[in-house]
Protein backbone atom coordinates (compact mmCIF):
# COMPACT_ATOMS: atom_id res chain seq x y z
CA UNK A 1 0.00 0.00 0.00
CA UNK A 2 1.03 3.36 -1.04
CA UNK A 3 0.05 7.06 -0.37
CA UNK A 4 2.49 8.37 -3.38
CA UNK A 5 0.47 11.49 -5.63
CA UNK A 6 0.85 10.16 -9.59
CA UNK A 7 0.59 13.75 -11.62
CA UNK A 8 -1.28 13.75 -14.91
CA UNK A 9 -2.07 16.07 -17.67
CA UNK A 10 -4.40 16.11 -20.63
CA UNK A 11 -6.73 18.30 -22.64
CA UNK A 12 -10.15 17.07 -21.95
CA UNK A 13 -10.30 14.65 -19.08
CA UNK A 14 -13.46 12.00 -19.59
CA UNK A 15 -14.61 10.34 -16.20
CA UNK A 16 -16.84 7.70 -16.69
CA UNK A 17 -16.10 4.54 -19.24
CA UNK A 18 -20.16 4.02 -19.63
CA UNK A 19 -21.26 4.70 -23.34
CA UNK A 20 -21.59 8.43 -22.97
CA UNK A 21 -17.85 8.65 -21.61
CA UNK A 22 -16.63 6.34 -23.94
CA UNK A 23 -18.14 8.24 -27.21
CA UNK A 24 -17.15 11.37 -26.11
CA UNK A 25 -13.58 10.35 -25.62
CA UNK A 26 -13.76 8.68 -29.58
CA UNK A 27 -14.78 11.89 -30.77
CA UNK A 28 -12.26 13.64 -28.80
CA UNK A 29 -9.61 11.66 -30.17
CA UNK A 30 -11.03 11.28 -33.64
CA UNK A 31 -10.23 14.83 -33.22
CA UNK A 32 -7.01 14.46 -32.47
CA UNK A 33 -7.27 16.02 -29.00
CA UNK A 34 -5.70 14.66 -26.07
CA UNK A 35 -7.82 12.75 -23.66
CA UNK A 36 -7.97 10.11 -20.67
CA UNK A 37 -10.50 8.58 -19.66
CA UNK A 38 -11.06 6.94 -15.40
CA UNK A 39 -13.54 4.96 -14.29
CA UNK A 40 -14.28 3.40 -10.84
CA UNK A 41 -14.94 -0.12 -12.26
CA UNK A 42 -13.56 -2.43 -15.76
CA UNK A 43 -14.47 -0.51 -18.66
CA UNK A 44 -15.78 -3.80 -20.40
CA UNK A 45 -18.66 -3.94 -17.03
CA UNK A 46 -19.97 -0.49 -17.01
CA UNK A 47 -24.08 -0.21 -16.39
CA UNK A 48 -24.42 0.12 -19.94
CA UNK A 49 -23.84 -3.35 -20.43
CA UNK A 50 -27.23 -3.93 -19.00
CA UNK A 51 -29.29 -2.25 -21.28
CA UNK A 52 -31.34 -4.65 -23.13
CA UNK A 53 -34.01 -3.50 -25.54
CA UNK A 54 -32.44 -0.93 -27.82
CA UNK A 55 -31.64 2.24 -29.26
CA UNK A 56 -34.12 4.76 -31.35
CA UNK A 57 -33.63 6.60 -34.08
CA UNK A 58 -36.08 7.55 -36.89
CA UNK A 59 -34.17 5.58 -39.34
CA UNK A 60 -37.78 4.51 -41.52
CA UNK A 61 -36.02 1.30 -41.89
CA UNK A 62 -39.38 -0.58 -40.60
CA UNK A 63 -41.91 2.24 -40.62
CA UNK A 64 -40.98 4.29 -43.81
CA UNK A 65 -43.17 7.64 -42.00
CA UNK A 66 -41.39 7.85 -39.20
CA UNK A 67 -39.45 11.40 -38.95
CA UNK A 68 -37.10 12.52 -36.33
CA UNK A 69 -39.68 15.08 -35.38
CA UNK A 70 -42.30 12.11 -34.66
CA UNK A 71 -39.25 11.17 -32.44
CA UNK A 72 -39.19 14.58 -30.72
CA UNK A 73 -42.95 14.75 -30.43
CA UNK A 74 -43.27 11.22 -28.59
CA UNK A 75 -40.51 12.04 -26.26
CA UNK A 76 -41.57 15.02 -25.40
CA UNK A 77 -45.21 14.07 -24.61
CA UNK A 78 -43.85 10.81 -22.62
CA UNK A 79 -42.07 13.50 -20.57
CA UNK A 80 -45.70 15.15 -19.29
CA UNK A 81 -43.99 18.49 -21.05
CA UNK A 82 -40.87 18.57 -18.18
CA UNK A 83 -38.32 17.54 -21.10
CA UNK A 84 -36.55 20.34 -22.70
CA UNK A 85 -37.54 20.85 -26.92
CA UNK A 86 -34.25 22.24 -27.60
CA UNK A 87 -32.68 18.74 -26.10
CA UNK A 88 -35.11 16.61 -27.55
CA UNK A 89 -34.61 17.72 -31.07
CA UNK A 90 -31.01 17.90 -30.51
CA UNK A 91 -30.98 13.98 -29.72
CA UNK A 92 -33.97 13.24 -32.13
CA UNK A 93 -32.21 15.07 -35.20
CA UNK A 94 -28.68 13.41 -34.42
CA UNK A 95 -30.21 10.04 -34.34
CA UNK A 96 -29.52 8.57 -37.14
CA UNK A 97 -26.05 9.70 -37.92
CA UNK A 98 -25.08 8.05 -34.26
CA UNK A 99 -26.45 5.08 -35.80
CA UNK A 100 -24.12 5.54 -38.43
CA UNK A 101 -21.03 5.94 -36.75
CA UNK A 102 -21.94 3.16 -34.37
CA UNK A 103 -22.22 0.99 -37.51
CA UNK A 104 -18.77 2.67 -38.63
CA UNK A 105 -17.41 1.40 -35.83
CA UNK A 106 -18.89 -2.12 -36.76
CA UNK A 107 -21.85 -2.63 -34.04
CA UNK A 108 -23.68 -5.99 -35.04
CA UNK A 109 -27.27 -4.54 -35.24
CA UNK A 110 -30.27 -6.84 -35.54
CA UNK A 111 -30.57 -6.76 -39.82
CA UNK A 112 -33.86 -7.96 -42.27
CA UNK A 113 -32.50 -10.18 -44.43
CA UNK A 114 -32.19 -7.20 -47.00
CA UNK A 115 -29.63 -5.87 -45.12
CA UNK A 116 -31.97 -2.76 -42.96
CA UNK A 117 -31.33 -2.82 -39.65
CA UNK A 118 -34.40 -3.87 -37.37
CA UNK A 119 -36.45 -2.15 -35.66
CA UNK A 120 -38.75 -2.54 -33.00
CA UNK A 121 -41.58 -1.21 -31.24
CA UNK A 122 -40.39 -0.40 -27.36
CA UNK A 123 -43.20 1.59 -25.50
CA UNK A 124 -45.38 4.72 -26.41
CA UNK A 125 -43.44 5.18 -29.76
CA UNK A 126 -45.92 5.90 -32.80
CA UNK A 127 -43.40 3.40 -35.21
CA UNK A 128 -41.03 0.60 -35.05
CA UNK A 129 -38.08 2.95 -34.19
CA UNK A 130 -35.83 0.59 -31.95
CA UNK A 131 -32.59 -1.08 -33.16
CA UNK A 132 -31.35 -3.41 -31.20
CA UNK A 133 -28.63 -6.50 -30.56
CA UNK A 134 -30.86 -9.31 -29.59
CA UNK A 135 -31.42 -9.27 -26.14
CA UNK A 136 -27.85 -7.48 -25.15
CA UNK A 137 -28.07 -4.33 -26.81
CA UNK A 138 -25.92 -2.27 -23.87
CA UNK A 139 -23.21 -5.18 -23.60
CA UNK A 140 -22.93 -5.12 -27.81
CA UNK A 141 -22.84 -1.36 -27.48
CA UNK A 142 -20.15 -1.30 -25.19
CA UNK A 143 -17.70 -3.71 -26.35
CA UNK A 144 -18.09 -1.96 -30.13
CA UNK A 145 -17.24 1.26 -28.21
CA UNK A 146 -14.50 0.06 -26.21
CA UNK A 147 -12.92 -1.96 -29.15
CA UNK A 148 -12.64 1.54 -31.59
CA UNK A 149 -11.19 3.20 -28.01
CA UNK A 150 -8.61 0.44 -28.01
CA UNK A 151 -8.23 0.90 -32.01
CA UNK A 152 -7.46 4.95 -31.20
CA UNK A 153 -5.09 3.88 -28.19
CA UNK A 154 -7.12 5.96 -25.65
CA UNK A 155 -5.39 5.92 -22.69
CA UNK A 156 -8.59 4.48 -19.91
CA UNK A 157 -7.63 4.18 -16.09
CA UNK A 158 -10.71 2.07 -15.18
CA UNK A 159 -10.09 1.72 -11.16
CA UNK A 160 -9.32 5.71 -10.33
CA UNK A 161 -12.34 6.82 -7.83
CA UNK A 162 -12.59 10.42 -8.72
CA UNK A 163 -13.06 12.11 -5.19
CA UNK A 164 -13.38 15.84 -6.31
CA UNK A 165 -13.12 18.07 -9.17
CA UNK A 166 -11.09 20.49 -9.01
CA UNK A 167 -11.94 24.04 -9.65
CA UNK A 168 -10.31 27.58 -10.00
CA UNK A 169 -12.48 31.02 -9.42
CA UNK A 170 -15.44 28.47 -11.04
CA UNK A 171 -12.94 27.54 -13.87
CA UNK A 172 -12.44 23.58 -13.66
CA UNK A 173 -8.95 22.67 -14.04
CA UNK A 174 -8.74 18.79 -13.18
CA UNK A 175 -9.76 16.40 -11.20
CA UNK A 176 -8.62 14.14 -7.75
CA UNK A 177 -8.92 10.78 -7.39
CA UNK A 178 -7.21 7.50 -6.02
CA UNK A 179 -6.53 3.60 -7.06
CA UNK A 180 -8.94 1.43 -5.90
CA UNK A 181 -6.21 -1.08 -5.88
CA UNK A 182 -3.20 0.05 -4.07
CA UNK A 183 -4.63 3.90 -2.94
CA UNK A 184 -2.03 5.52 -4.95
CA UNK A 185 -3.48 9.38 -5.02
CA UNK A 186 -4.21 11.02 -9.02
CA UNK A 187 -4.21 14.80 -9.47
CA UNK A 188 -4.99 15.18 -12.87
CA UNK A 189 -4.88 18.81 -14.36
CA UNK A 190 -7.15 19.25 -17.26
CA UNK A 191 -8.64 21.88 -19.36
CA UNK A 192 -12.17 20.09 -19.81
CA UNK A 193 -14.22 17.91 -17.68
CA UNK A 194 -16.66 15.25 -19.29
CA UNK A 195 -18.73 13.96 -15.75
CA UNK A 196 -20.43 10.83 -17.13
CA UNK A 197 -20.59 9.53 -14.34
CA UNK A 198 -24.35 8.01 -14.51
CA UNK A 199 -27.37 8.44 -12.17
CA UNK A 200 -28.71 7.87 -8.59
CA UNK A 201 -30.78 4.89 -8.72
CA UNK A 202 -28.90 3.05 -6.03
CA UNK A 203 -29.91 5.69 -2.87
CA UNK A 204 -32.86 3.14 -2.84
CA UNK A 205 -33.13 -0.45 -1.40
CA UNK A 206 -34.09 -2.12 -4.45
CA UNK A 207 -32.87 -0.98 -7.78
CA UNK A 208 -32.08 -1.91 -11.27
CA UNK A 209 -27.86 -0.95 -10.81
CA UNK A 210 -25.66 -3.27 -9.13
CA UNK A 211 -24.01 -2.64 -5.96
CA UNK A 212 -22.13 0.07 -5.61
CA UNK A 213 -23.32 1.52 -9.13
CA UNK A 214 -25.20 4.84 -9.88
CA UNK A 215 -24.38 6.22 -6.17
CA UNK A 216 -25.20 9.96 -7.00
CA UNK A 217 -21.41 10.55 -7.89
CA UNK A 218 -22.26 12.94 -10.64
CA UNK A 219 -24.23 15.12 -8.29
CA UNK A 220 -22.35 15.35 -5.34
CA UNK A 221 -19.29 16.24 -7.72
CA UNK A 222 -21.69 18.64 -9.86
CA UNK A 223 -23.18 20.92 -6.54
CA UNK A 224 -19.52 20.86 -5.04
CA UNK A 225 -17.60 21.93 -7.96
CA UNK A 226 -20.45 25.33 -8.46
CA UNK A 227 -22.76 23.33 -10.54
CA UNK A 228 -26.80 22.62 -10.13
CA UNK A 229 -28.96 19.43 -10.51
CA UNK A 230 -32.08 19.75 -12.23
CA UNK A 231 -35.19 17.61 -11.23
CA UNK A 232 -33.76 14.78 -9.23
CA UNK A 233 -37.01 14.05 -7.78
CA UNK A 234 -37.79 12.56 -11.36
CA UNK A 235 -36.94 8.55 -11.05
CA UNK A 236 -38.09 5.88 -13.34
CA UNK A 237 -39.54 2.89 -10.62
CA UNK A 238 -40.18 -0.23 -13.15
CA UNK A 239 -42.66 -3.04 -11.83
CA UNK A 240 -40.83 -5.92 -11.77
CA UNK A 241 -37.31 -6.28 -9.52
CA UNK A 242 -36.35 -9.34 -7.81
CA UNK A 243 -36.51 -9.03 -3.73
CA UNK A 244 -33.05 -11.53 -3.28
CA UNK A 245 -30.56 -11.98 -2.62
CA UNK A 246 -30.43 -8.63 -0.80
CA UNK A 247 -27.43 -7.47 -2.65
CA UNK A 248 -29.25 -8.02 -5.95
CA UNK A 249 -32.46 -6.73 -4.83
CA UNK A 250 -33.99 -4.86 -7.53
CA UNK A 251 -32.36 -6.82 -10.53
CA UNK A 252 -34.83 -6.36 -13.35
CA UNK A 253 -37.36 -9.00 -14.56
CA UNK A 254 -38.09 -8.22 -18.04
CA UNK A 255 -41.51 -6.42 -19.09
CA UNK A 256 -41.58 -9.64 -21.85
CA UNK A 257 -42.46 -11.75 -18.76
CA UNK A 258 -46.00 -9.92 -18.53
CA UNK A 259 -46.41 -8.97 -22.42
CA UNK A 260 -45.87 -13.24 -22.90
CA UNK A 261 -49.16 -13.62 -20.49
CA UNK A 262 -47.73 -13.27 -16.97
CA UNK A 263 -50.22 -13.17 -14.06
CA UNK A 264 -49.69 -10.63 -11.07
CA UNK A 265 -50.86 -11.80 -8.04
CA UNK A 266 -50.85 -10.49 -4.40
CA UNK A 267 -50.73 -12.67 -1.32
CA UNK A 268 -53.88 -13.17 -0.99
CA UNK A 269 -54.00 -14.60 -4.57
CA UNK A 270 -56.06 -11.76 -5.98
CA UNK A 271 -55.10 -10.82 -9.57
CA UNK A 272 -54.82 -7.61 -8.33
CA UNK A 273 -54.62 -5.52 -12.12
CA UNK A 274 -58.39 -5.98 -12.03
CA UNK A 275 -58.58 -3.19 -9.50
CA UNK A 276 -56.49 -0.65 -11.39
CA UNK A 277 -56.67 -0.99 -14.93
CA UNK A 278 -59.52 -4.15 -15.47
CA UNK A 279 -58.97 -3.71 -18.91
CA UNK A 280 -55.69 -4.07 -20.01
CA UNK A 281 -54.66 -5.97 -16.89
CA UNK A 282 -50.93 -7.12 -16.79
CA UNK A 283 -50.28 -5.25 -20.38
CA UNK A 284 -51.01 -1.81 -18.50
CA UNK A 285 -48.19 1.12 -18.94
CA UNK A 286 -44.98 0.43 -16.74
CA UNK A 287 -45.75 3.42 -13.90
CA UNK A 288 -49.89 2.03 -13.21
CA UNK A 289 -48.79 -1.25 -12.44
CA UNK A 290 -45.70 -0.12 -9.95
CA UNK A 291 -47.96 1.87 -8.63
CA UNK A 292 -50.49 -0.77 -8.22
CA UNK A 293 -47.73 -3.06 -7.09
CA UNK A 294 -46.72 -0.65 -4.40
CA UNK A 295 -50.29 -0.11 -3.42
CA UNK A 296 -51.37 -3.53 -2.65
CA UNK A 297 -47.81 -3.77 -0.81
CA UNK A 298 -48.23 -1.03 1.13
CA UNK A 299 -51.88 -2.10 1.84
CA UNK A 300 -50.65 -5.15 3.69
CA UNK A 301 -51.84 -7.69 0.71
CA UNK A 302 -48.40 -8.18 -0.32
CA UNK A 303 -46.00 -11.19 0.71
CA UNK A 304 -44.55 -11.41 4.17
CA UNK A 305 -40.98 -9.83 2.22
CA UNK A 306 -42.59 -7.08 0.90
CA UNK A 307 -43.59 -8.28 -2.71
CA UNK A 308 -45.97 -9.22 -4.89
CA UNK A 309 -46.20 -12.62 -7.17
CA UNK A 310 -45.64 -13.11 -10.77
CA UNK A 311 -46.52 -16.00 -12.25
CA UNK A 312 -45.49 -17.24 -15.95
CA UNK A 313 -45.84 -21.44 -14.50
CA UNK A 314 -49.10 -21.81 -16.53
CA UNK A 315 -47.10 -21.14 -19.90
CA UNK A 316 -46.32 -23.79 -22.41
CA UNK A 317 -42.53 -24.72 -21.11
CA UNK A 318 -41.22 -24.41 -24.70
CA UNK A 319 -42.46 -20.64 -24.89
CA UNK A 320 -40.81 -19.67 -21.70
CA UNK A 321 -37.49 -21.12 -23.10
CA UNK A 322 -37.53 -19.45 -26.14
CA UNK A 323 -39.59 -16.05 -25.44
CA UNK A 324 -37.78 -15.53 -21.89
CA UNK A 325 -34.70 -17.18 -21.93
CA UNK A 326 -32.55 -14.08 -20.19
CA UNK A 327 -35.66 -14.13 -17.44
CA UNK A 328 -35.66 -18.08 -16.96
CA UNK A 329 -31.76 -17.98 -16.55
CA UNK A 330 -31.13 -14.77 -14.41
CA UNK A 331 -33.72 -16.54 -11.81
CA UNK A 332 -31.77 -19.81 -12.02
CA UNK A 333 -28.72 -18.02 -11.44
CA UNK A 334 -29.93 -15.98 -8.54
CA UNK A 335 -32.59 -17.73 -6.84
CA UNK A 336 -32.34 -21.13 -8.11
CA UNK A 337 -35.98 -20.77 -9.13
CA UNK A 338 -37.31 -22.82 -12.04
CA UNK A 339 -40.17 -20.07 -13.22
CA UNK A 340 -41.79 -23.04 -15.48
CA UNK A 341 -42.76 -24.24 -12.54
CA UNK A 342 -42.86 -21.97 -9.57
CA UNK A 343 -44.20 -18.03 -9.28
CA UNK A 344 -41.33 -15.02 -9.06
CA UNK A 345 -41.74 -12.40 -5.57
CA UNK A 346 -41.40 -9.03 -7.09
CA UNK A 347 -41.35 -5.26 -5.94
CA UNK A 348 -41.07 -1.93 -7.73
CA UNK A 349 -37.31 -0.88 -8.58
CA UNK A 350 -35.60 1.94 -8.85
CA UNK A 351 -34.47 2.17 -12.66
CA UNK A 352 -33.50 5.16 -14.44
CA UNK A 353 -32.50 8.90 -13.06
CA UNK A 354 -34.14 11.45 -15.38
CA UNK A 355 -33.09 14.27 -14.02
CA UNK A 356 -29.33 15.07 -12.94
CA UNK A 357 -26.87 17.55 -13.22
CA UNK A 358 -28.32 21.16 -14.62
CA UNK A 359 -26.67 21.38 -18.82
CA UNK A 360 -27.47 23.99 -21.62
CA UNK A 361 -28.67 22.21 -24.31
CA UNK A 362 -26.28 23.38 -27.33
CA UNK A 363 -23.23 21.47 -25.47
CA UNK A 364 -24.11 20.00 -22.12
CA UNK A 365 -21.88 22.70 -20.90
CA UNK A 366 -22.45 23.68 -16.94
CA UNK A 367 -22.64 26.27 -14.79
CA UNK A 368 -18.81 25.80 -14.11
CA UNK A 369 -16.63 27.11 -16.94
CA UNK A 370 -15.25 23.49 -18.76
CA UNK A 371 -17.24 21.50 -16.79
CA UNK A 372 -19.69 19.27 -19.35
CA UNK A 373 -22.13 16.29 -18.66
CA UNK A 374 -23.51 13.91 -20.49
CA UNK A 375 -25.81 10.30 -20.19
CA UNK A 376 -27.85 9.27 -17.59
CA UNK A 377 -25.65 12.10 -15.16
CA UNK A 378 -27.29 15.11 -16.98
CA UNK A 379 -30.51 16.13 -17.56
CA UNK A 380 -33.21 17.53 -20.10
CA UNK A 381 -34.09 15.14 -22.32
CA UNK A 382 -36.61 12.74 -20.57
CA UNK A 383 -39.12 15.39 -18.32
CA UNK A 384 -40.93 13.51 -16.26
CA UNK A 385 -40.94 9.62 -18.04
CA UNK A 386 -38.26 8.00 -19.89
CA UNK A 387 -38.86 6.74 -23.80
CA UNK A 388 -37.95 3.36 -23.61
CA UNK A 389 -34.69 3.49 -25.73
CA UNK A 390 -33.86 6.94 -25.61
CA UNK A 391 -31.35 6.89 -22.90
CA UNK A 392 -28.48 4.60 -25.53
CA UNK A 393 -29.06 7.50 -28.33
CA UNK A 394 -28.59 10.19 -25.35
CA UNK A 395 -25.49 8.78 -24.89
CA UNK A 396 -24.39 8.99 -28.52
CA UNK A 397 -25.63 12.27 -29.45
CA UNK A 398 -24.52 14.19 -26.89
CA UNK A 399 -21.56 12.07 -26.24
CA UNK A 400 -20.00 13.27 -29.64
CA UNK A 401 -21.52 16.58 -29.59
CA UNK A 402 -19.52 17.18 -26.17
CA UNK A 403 -16.46 16.00 -27.21
CA UNK A 404 -16.40 18.31 -29.88
CA UNK A 405 -17.32 21.08 -27.34
CA UNK A 406 -14.89 20.05 -25.27
CA UNK A 407 -12.35 20.21 -27.73
CA UNK A 408 -12.90 23.27 -29.19
CA UNK A 409 -13.01 24.84 -25.51
CA UNK A 410 -9.97 23.08 -25.01
CA UNK A 411 -8.04 24.93 -28.37
CA UNK A 412 -8.83 27.90 -27.41
CA UNK A 413 -7.26 28.09 -23.95
CA UNK A 414 -4.19 30.42 -23.88
CA UNK A 415 -3.25 28.70 -20.02
CA UNK A 416 -3.93 25.94 -18.08
CA UNK A 417 -5.33 27.05 -14.82
CA UNK A 418 -3.96 25.26 -11.32
CA UNK A 419 -4.67 26.13 -7.99
CA UNK A 420 -2.44 25.29 -5.06
CA UNK A 421 -5.51 25.56 -2.89
CA UNK A 422 -8.37 23.53 -4.31
CA UNK A 423 -5.78 20.78 -4.82
CA UNK A 424 -4.78 20.50 -0.96
CA UNK A 425 -8.47 20.85 0.07
CA UNK A 426 -9.16 17.63 -2.36
CA UNK A 427 -5.68 15.92 -0.26
CA UNK A 428 -7.20 17.23 2.79
CA UNK A 429 -10.51 15.61 1.70
CA UNK A 430 -9.22 11.98 1.31
CA UNK A 431 -6.80 12.15 4.20
CA UNK A 432 -9.75 12.99 6.85
CA UNK A 433 -11.78 10.24 5.73
CA UNK A 434 -8.50 7.49 5.75
CA UNK A 435 -7.58 8.92 8.66
CA UNK A 436 -11.20 8.99 10.56
CA UNK A 437 -11.35 6.14 12.69
CA UNK A 438 -15.06 6.61 14.18
CA UNK A 439 -17.22 3.92 15.20
CA UNK A 440 -20.18 4.31 12.41
CA UNK A 441 -19.64 1.73 9.80
CA UNK A 442 -20.12 2.38 5.99
CA UNK A 443 -22.24 -0.19 4.91
CA UNK A 444 -24.37 0.28 7.42
CA UNK A 445 -25.32 3.65 6.55
CA UNK A 446 -25.80 2.97 2.85
CA UNK A 447 -28.11 0.57 3.90
CA UNK A 448 -30.22 3.34 6.19
CA UNK A 449 -30.25 5.80 3.71
CA UNK A 450 -31.96 3.39 1.45
CA UNK A 451 -34.41 2.52 3.98
CA UNK A 452 -35.24 5.79 4.59
CA UNK A 453 -35.28 6.90 0.58
CA UNK A 454 -37.30 3.46 -0.31
CA UNK A 455 -39.78 4.34 2.80
CA UNK A 456 -40.71 7.75 2.49
CA UNK A 457 -39.70 8.69 -1.58
CA UNK A 458 -40.22 5.77 -3.41
CA UNK A 459 -43.36 5.37 -5.81
CA UNK A 460 -45.99 7.17 -4.16
CA UNK A 461 -44.73 10.47 -1.65
CA UNK A 462 -46.52 12.47 0.60
CA UNK A 463 -45.37 15.75 2.47
CA UNK A 464 -45.21 14.14 6.24
CA UNK A 465 -43.07 11.12 4.75
CA UNK A 466 -40.81 13.71 2.97
CA UNK A 467 -40.52 15.22 5.77
CA UNK A 468 -39.52 12.23 7.99
CA UNK A 469 -37.26 11.50 4.81
CA UNK A 470 -35.34 14.68 5.56
CA UNK A 471 -34.81 14.48 9.25
CA UNK A 472 -33.23 10.90 8.69
CA UNK A 473 -30.92 12.33 6.16
CA UNK A 474 -29.89 15.11 8.68
CA UNK A 475 -29.26 12.20 10.97
CA UNK A 476 -27.11 10.40 8.35
CA UNK A 477 -25.31 13.50 7.50
CA UNK A 478 -24.05 13.69 11.13
CA UNK A 479 -23.18 10.60 11.92
CA UNK A 480 -21.14 9.95 8.04
CA UNK A 481 -19.04 12.38 9.58
CA UNK A 482 -17.61 9.70 11.99
CA UNK A 483 -16.75 6.63 10.05
CA UNK A 484 -14.16 4.34 10.54
CA UNK A 485 -12.69 3.23 7.39
CA UNK A 486 -10.12 0.45 6.81
CA UNK A 487 -8.00 -0.22 3.60
CA UNK A 488 -6.46 -3.68 3.44
CA UNK A 489 -3.96 -5.13 1.43
CA UNK A 490 -7.22 -5.92 -0.76
CA UNK A 491 -7.62 -2.79 -1.90
CA UNK A 492 -9.09 1.16 -0.95
CA UNK A 493 -13.01 -0.47 -1.05
CA UNK A 494 -14.06 0.94 1.86
CA UNK A 495 -12.68 4.57 1.40
CA UNK A 496 -14.44 4.44 -2.57
CA UNK A 497 -17.69 3.34 -0.08
CA UNK A 498 -17.14 6.28 2.10
CA UNK A 499 -17.50 8.29 -1.03
CA UNK A 500 -20.16 7.03 -2.30
CA UNK A 501 -22.55 7.43 0.54
CA UNK A 502 -21.36 11.22 0.71
CA UNK A 503 -22.37 10.91 -2.93
CA UNK A 504 -25.81 9.49 -1.95
CA UNK A 505 -26.60 11.52 0.75
CA UNK A 506 -26.42 14.70 -1.24
CA UNK A 507 -28.10 13.32 -3.97
CA UNK A 508 -31.16 11.88 -1.37
CA UNK A 509 -31.40 15.26 0.01
CA UNK A 510 -31.90 17.08 -3.56
CA UNK A 511 -33.94 14.12 -4.09
CA UNK A 512 -36.08 14.40 -1.18
CA UNK A 513 -36.43 18.75 -1.17
CA UNK A 514 -37.63 18.42 -4.69
CA UNK A 515 -40.15 16.14 -4.38
CA UNK A 516 -41.25 18.01 -1.74
CA UNK A 517 -41.73 21.00 -4.10
CA UNK A 518 -43.09 18.99 -6.71
CA UNK A 519 -46.68 19.62 -5.25
CA UNK A 520 -48.38 17.76 -7.96
CA UNK A 521 -48.81 13.80 -9.26
CA UNK A 522 -46.96 13.97 -12.93
CA UNK A 523 -45.37 11.22 -14.81
CA UNK A 524 -43.52 9.09 -12.31
CA UNK A 525 -43.49 11.11 -9.61
CA UNK A 526 -47.05 10.18 -7.58
CA UNK A 527 -48.03 12.76 -4.43
CA UNK A 528 -50.81 11.17 -2.55
CA UNK A 529 -51.57 14.19 -0.79
CA UNK A 530 -51.26 16.20 -4.42
CA UNK A 531 -52.89 13.40 -6.81
CA UNK A 532 -53.51 16.12 -9.68
CA UNK A 533 -50.99 17.59 -12.10
CA UNK A 534 -50.85 21.22 -11.57
CA UNK A 535 -49.79 23.16 -14.69
CA UNK A 536 -48.00 25.66 -12.95
CA UNK A 537 -45.51 23.11 -12.06
CA UNK A 538 -44.78 22.91 -15.40
CA UNK A 539 -41.68 23.85 -14.71
CA UNK A 540 -38.17 22.48 -14.27
CA UNK A 541 -36.91 22.51 -10.55
CA UNK A 542 -33.35 23.41 -9.93
CA UNK A 543 -31.15 22.43 -6.65
CA UNK A 544 -28.16 23.99 -5.99
CA UNK A 545 -27.47 23.01 -2.57
CA UNK A 546 -29.99 22.73 0.86
CA UNK A 547 -32.96 24.50 1.17
CA UNK A 548 -32.24 26.08 -2.60
CA UNK A 549 -34.63 25.48 -5.50
CA UNK A 550 -35.32 27.41 -7.98
CA UNK A 551 -38.34 26.95 -10.99
CA UNK A 552 -37.30 26.94 -14.04
CA UNK A 553 -39.83 27.53 -17.08
CA UNK A 554 -39.38 25.44 -19.95
CA UNK A 555 -39.43 26.86 -23.58
CA UNK A 556 -42.18 26.52 -26.16
CA UNK A 557 -42.12 23.04 -28.52
CA UNK A 558 -41.67 24.85 -31.71
CA UNK A 559 -44.27 24.05 -34.42
CA UNK A 560 -42.60 21.79 -36.52
CA UNK A 561 -42.84 19.44 -33.41
CA UNK A 562 -45.90 19.85 -31.74
CA UNK A 563 -47.89 19.27 -35.12
CA UNK A 564 -47.03 15.60 -34.34
CA UNK A 565 -47.92 15.50 -30.76
CA UNK A 566 -50.73 13.31 -29.14
CA UNK A 567 -50.68 10.23 -26.84
CA UNK A 568 -49.54 6.78 -27.90
CA UNK A 569 -50.91 3.92 -26.70
CA UNK A 570 -47.99 1.51 -25.20
CA UNK A 571 -50.10 -1.87 -25.12
CA UNK A 572 -48.69 -4.94 -25.29
CA UNK A 573 -45.21 -2.60 -26.56
CA UNK A 574 -42.10 -3.77 -24.19
CA UNK A 575 -40.44 -0.89 -22.62
CA UNK A 576 -37.01 -1.70 -20.33
C1 LIG B 1 -31.52 -3.44 -16.79
C2 LIG B 1 -31.45 -2.18 -17.60
C3 LIG B 1 -31.93 -2.17 -18.89
C4 LIG B 1 -31.85 -0.98 -19.65
N1 LIG B 1 -32.29 -1.02 -20.95
C5 LIG B 1 -32.18 0.10 -21.71
C6 LIG B 1 -32.58 0.07 -23.08
O1 LIG B 1 -32.99 -0.96 -23.61
N2 LIG B 1 -32.47 1.22 -23.81
C7 LIG B 1 -32.00 2.39 -23.27
O2 LIG B 1 -31.94 3.39 -23.98
N3 LIG B 1 -31.59 2.44 -21.96
C8 LIG B 1 -31.66 1.33 -21.17
N4 LIG B 1 -31.24 1.38 -19.87
C9 LIG B 1 -30.62 2.62 -19.35
C10 LIG B 1 -29.16 2.78 -19.83
O3 LIG B 1 -28.51 1.53 -19.81
C11 LIG B 1 -28.36 3.75 -18.96
O4 LIG B 1 -29.07 4.91 -18.74
C12 LIG B 1 -27.04 4.14 -19.64
O5 LIG B 1 -26.33 3.00 -20.01
C13 LIG B 1 -26.17 5.04 -18.77
O6 LIG B 1 -24.93 5.24 -19.42
P1 LIG B 1 -23.89 6.33 -18.89
O7 LIG B 1 -22.73 6.35 -19.82
O8 LIG B 1 -24.57 7.61 -18.63
O9 LIG B 1 -23.43 5.80 -17.46
P2 LIG B 1 -22.90 4.39 -16.93
O10 LIG B 1 -22.95 3.31 -17.93
O11 LIG B 1 -23.63 4.20 -15.64
O12 LIG B 1 -21.37 4.67 -16.62
C14 LIG B 1 -20.98 5.46 -15.53
C15 LIG B 1 -19.47 5.39 -15.43
O13 LIG B 1 -19.04 6.32 -14.45
C16 LIG B 1 -18.05 5.73 -13.64
N5 LIG B 1 -18.06 6.45 -12.33
C17 LIG B 1 -19.12 6.75 -11.55
N6 LIG B 1 -18.71 7.43 -10.47
C18 LIG B 1 -17.37 7.56 -10.57
C19 LIG B 1 -16.36 8.15 -9.76
N7 LIG B 1 -16.63 8.77 -8.59
N8 LIG B 1 -15.06 8.07 -10.17
C20 LIG B 1 -14.74 7.44 -11.32
N9 LIG B 1 -15.65 6.87 -12.14
C21 LIG B 1 -16.94 6.93 -11.76
C22 LIG B 1 -18.45 4.26 -13.57
O14 LIG B 1 -17.35 3.46 -13.25
C23 LIG B 1 -18.91 4.04 -15.02
O15 LIG B 1 -17.80 3.77 -15.81
C24 LIG B 1 -31.31 0.21 -19.08
C25 LIG B 1 -30.84 0.19 -17.76
C26 LIG B 1 -30.89 -1.00 -17.03
C27 LIG B 1 -30.37 -0.99 -15.62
Amino acid sequence: MTNAEQQLATSVLVIGTGGSGLRAAIELAEQGTDVLVLGKRPKTDAHTTLAAGGINAALATMDTADTWQQHAADTLTESYLLADPATVRVVTEGAAESIKDLERYGMAFAREHDGRISQRFFGAHTFRRTAFAGDYTGLELQRTLVRRAQQLAIPILDSIYVTRLLVDDNVIFGAYGFDLGHGTRYAIRADAVILATGGHTRIWRRTSSRRDENTGDALRLAVEAGGRIRDPELVQFHPSGLIEPEDSAGTLVSEAARGEGGILRNDLGERFMKRYDPERMELSTRDRVALAAYTEIKEGRGTPRGGVWLDVSHLPRAQIMDRLPRVYQTLMDLQLLDITTTPIEIAPTAHYSMGGVWVRPEDHGTDVEGLYAIGEASSGLHGANRLGGNSLIELLVYGKLVGRAAAAYSAQRDVQRRSRAALSDARAEVDGILHGDGPENVRFLQRALRNAMTEYAGVVRDEAGLLRGLHEVSELEERLTHVGVHPDIAGFYDLAHAFDLKASVIAARATLEAALERRETRGCHNRSDYPKLDERLQVNLVWSGPGRIDREPIHAIPQDISAHMRAVSADGKLVE
